[in-house]
Parts: structure tokens; C-alpha cells; sequence
């Protein structure tokens, strides 16, 4: 703000506050010097609207450091979220045109004049569908390709991603409740040996564990209790 402009400020401050208003003309000389100087970066709008916060909140007479300080807390806000676009319209080889270029628009965003440029979230806004699209199409440490050039080559697993793609239970997904077998997440159903062998089950998991798979996937039902049912503090009924 321009020193000419404090004392109008000063005015429009007393309209809320007058105590903050010097009636003798020395000191009100003093205090426009004073103000003038302590808020010279910070836009006249800025100081109003910083005035009105304060009175909106405060009875203590307003200081010129409390504009000042908030005014450098809104420059550090934006010249933190704001990226340093490349300027657009400027030869990247005139290093001296580039550079007054980037300064001009850190002037701008540091006093408002221009908008913050922020770095735009990838997973909101109208790119985040086709974003989807492709984290879905790639897979985990393989691709969707490469998992489906490989299925010949690993049925157990082709199964597995082909149940899981149709929404059918995968039952590797569960540990296997046959006494015999207990097969872990992950791995696939066996069955005993001669001298204590393990085989693996060719057709599939054991219909139990397949089973125990459907059972985890299905919501358990809410049971809604009957009124005038609810149980006291001692566990029965009341
Ligand atoms: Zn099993």
C-alpha cells in the first residue's frame, strides 16, 4: 500500500475502533510514517479485509504487525502451493526473458494479482476414470498381458484371475478347512501321499474350501433386533 493511502485506512479503522485514531496532528504524522512503513508490501483490499477479521473476532485495538504478520502467512501459503509454471510465450534460450518471466508471475500470485498454479490431483477430476482404466490394466508386479500370455502356463492361476474377473468366490483366497490338507492362503488344495508326499489336487481346491470362500465374500446379514428388546447393562433382556 502507497503512504498515501494509510491515512485512509487509519479512517476507516476508526469507524470500528476509535481508539486507534491519534488526535494530535504530530503523532498522527508519526502513526501514518509508522503504518506506512511497517505495511508498505501488503495491499490496501488485503489490510481492510484484515481489519474487519480482527474486529469480526477481537475487542483489543488492532496492531499493524497483525496485518503484516497474516499478510506474510497468505505469501507463504501461496508461494508454497504454487508450482512455478513454465511461462508460456517466452524462448526457453533467453535465459534473461525466462527468468523476468517466472518473477513476474511469483509477483503476481505473492499479491494476488494472478491464481495459484497447483499441481493437479491424478486422481480426481475428469482424468480420473481413463486413470482407473489403466491401473486396472496393469495389474500388480504383472500387466493384465502379460498375466493372460502366461495362463497356459500356469492353469492354477489362470483360474484363479479368471473366477476372481467373473466374481466368482477365488477359494485360494481362504485357508483350506479339510483336516487333511489345511492348505494356506495362496496355496493350492493337497492331498496325503505315500511317505508323507503331498499332491496337488488336479481338479481344483476341495468343495469345502470353495464353499468357506463363498461364505467370506456374502455380507453377513443384519439381523435388525426387535423393539423393546435391547439388552440391560447385566447381559438379559429387558
Ligand atoms: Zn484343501
Amino acid at each position: 500500500m502507497k503512504p498515501s493511502e494509510v491515512p485512509q485506512l487509519l479512517a476507516e479503522i476508526a469507524l470500528a475502533d476509535p481508539r486507534v485514531r491519534r488526535t494530535n496532528e504530530i503523532e498522527q504524522a508519526a502513526q501514518t510514517r509508522m503504518w506506512a512503513g511497517i505495511l508498505a508490501d501488503v495491499p490496501y483490499d488485503y489490510a481492510v479485509r484484515a481489519v474487519q477479521t480482527h474486529y469480526a473476532k477481537s475487542t483489543w485495538p488492532i496492531l499493524p504487525a497483525d496485518i503484516a504478520t497474516q499478510w506474510a502467512a497468505t505469501v507463504r501459503d501461496r508461494m508454497r502451493r504454487d508450482i512455478d509454471p513454465t511461462p508460456i510465450g517466452v524462448d526457453p534460450d533467453d535465459a534473461e526473458a525466462y527468468r523476468h518471466a517466472l518473477a513476474a508471475h511469483r509477483r503476481a500470485v505473492a499479491t494476488g494479482q494472478q491464481p495459484v498454479v497447483e499441481h493437479q490431483a491424478l486422481a480426481a477430476g475428469p482424468e480420473a476414470a481413463e486413470v482407473e482404466a489403466r491401473m486396472a490394466k496393469l495389474g500388480d508386479y504383472l500387466t493384465t498381458e502379460a498375466r493372460d500370455a502366461l495362463a497356459a502356463y500356469r492353469p492354477a492361476a489362470a483360474a484363479r484371475t479368471s473366477a476372481i474377473r467373473a466374481g466368482h468366490p477365488d477359494a485360494l483366497s481362504v485357508d483350506c478347512p479339510v483336516e487333511s490338507c489345511r492348505a494356506y492362503v495362496g496355496r493350492p488344495c493337497t492331498r496325503p501321499g505315500r511317505g508323507g508326499a503331498r499332491h496337488t489336487l488336479t481338479a481344483g481346491a476341495h468343495p469345502s474350501r470353495t464353499e468357506a470362500a463363498t461364505t467370506a465374500m456374502k455380507p453377513t446379514p443384519v439381523v435388525p433386533a426387535p423393539a423393546g428388546a435391547w439388552p440391560t447393562k447385566n447381559g438379559t433382556a429387558a
